[in-house]
């Protein structure tokens, strides 16, 4: 067999979950809650499957569900996107991404991917034929940053898509204002499209918005923007997301995702869809999330771990060297395996081998699985 993917193996959150359940360790490896979702919801799901709602949607989603996003984002974001001829349901935010990549690149053509990146972008910019041309993040004292110059110099007449994630995976970092329009000004006057990872846009804290990038019409013209139900609602398992672009981009889109799913089961886009009518749920995340933020940074303050910032998703990144001199992700098997705490190193967010003696921790859990969590941290 002639590999299309030779250097991908397992996924690191895969193997690092199957690391924690036989060492019967606390598991903030992997991102996903470890608690319910609104009881409201999963009756919402029930009444669709009871009323019928039980055979192929149309091919691009649930209209009440496309409507309910445009009119979210029209008032979180101030962009009015057309729900039938410019978001598209998929299964998850995955799925959208894949989708996007192999619709726009060709062989050959260039990705710029920020790194530390999720682990999707590459493999699927391989499929394509695509050539990924990694940008380091900088990493101060503030913590990680996109260094525009750096982003503006790897450009070529071949770069065809720039990826852009925030809040962003693994390193909590968001972009602001200025980032977009530095981004903006990079991509003015080029036929470069952006895909914007914005499936943890509800999860930004400290009264800070989220910067997505429709808000700049400059930006949303040349933009697939997506985002995940399965972090918004805690139903990571349940695979729905969805993308917004342009009608031209769309209709691009839609050509390859009637081929690779064609659709995205129907009773879930229902329940979703009337759960949307309370805009609460999203609203209320932030504080959620960053109230076990805070018990999760306060609990880890005394501790011999120097935590980064964490302006934004359901992750926390700290530096171990006052602990161990173990590489990343060496690292990360002794605690979870000794110290039955599971986390991810961040080597392996990048594509060639970068040691920054930081590993990443998920608070997305019970207070209880964080204060567990906590108690074996703290003492070391
Ligand atoms: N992008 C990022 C940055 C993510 O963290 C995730 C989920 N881990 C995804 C995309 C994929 O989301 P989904 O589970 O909806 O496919
Ligand atoms: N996005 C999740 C994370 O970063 C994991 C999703 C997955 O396992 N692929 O942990």
């Amino acid at each position: 067999l002639r590999t299309k993917l030779p250097a991908v193996g397992t996924t690191v959150f895969t193997r690092m979950s199957a690391l924690a359940a036989e060492h019967g360790a606390v598991n903030l490896g992997q991102g996903f809650p470890d608690f319910a979702c609104d009881p409201r919801l999963l009756d919402l799901v029930a009444d669709a499957m009871r009323a019928g709602h039980n055979q192929y949607p149309m091919m691009a989603g649930v209209p009440a569900l496309r409507e309910a996003i445009a009119a979210k984002v029209a008032a979180l974001y101030g962009h009015a996107y057309d729900p039938l001829a410019e978001i598209t349901i998929t299964s998850g935010a995955s799925q959208a991404v894949q989708t996007a990549i192999l619709c726009c690149v060709h062989p050959g053509d260039e990705v710029i991917v920020i790194e530390p990146a999720y682990d999707c972008y590459l493999p699927n910019i391989a499929l394509a034929g695509g050539v990924a041309v990694p940008v380091s993040m900088a990493l101060g004292d503030d913590g990680y940053s996109v260094p525009w110059p750096a982003l503006a110099a790897a450009v070529t007449p071949r770069t065809r898509l720039i990826i852009i994630n925030s809040p962003h995976n693994p390193t909590g970092a968001i972009l602001r204002e200025a980032d977009l329009h530095a981004l903006a000004d990079i991509v003015r006057g080029t036929d470069i499209l952006v895909l914007s990872d914005e499936v943890y846009e509800h999860m930004v804290f400290d009264g800070v918005r989220h910067e997505s990038v429709c808000r700049h019409p400059e930006l949303a013209a040349r933009s697939f923007v997506i985002s995940s139900f399965g972090k918004t609602y805690h139903v990571t398992g349940w695979k729905v997301g969805y993308v917004a672009a342009p009608k031209p981009m769309m209709m691009e889109f839609r050509k390859v995702h009637q081929y690779n799913v064609f659709t995205v089961n129907t009773p879930m886009q229902h329940g979703i869809a009337s759960y949307m009518a309370d805009p609460a749920p999203y609203r209320e995340l932030p504080a959620f999330y960053q109230r076990k933020r805070d018990l999760f940074r306060e609990g880890l303050s005394g501790s011999r771990f120097t935590l980064l910032p964490a302006d934004g998703t359901y992750f926390q990144c700290v530096r171990y060297d006052a602990i161990s001199a173990l590489d990343e992700a060496a690292f990360s098997e002794w605690l979870t395996s000794e110290i039955k705490v599971a986390a991810i190193p961040v080597s392996a967010f990048y594509s060639e081998p970068k040691e920054s003696g930081i590993v990443r921790f998920c608070f997305a859990k019970k207070d209880e699985t964080l204060q567990l969590a906590l108690e074996r941290l703290s003492s070391l």
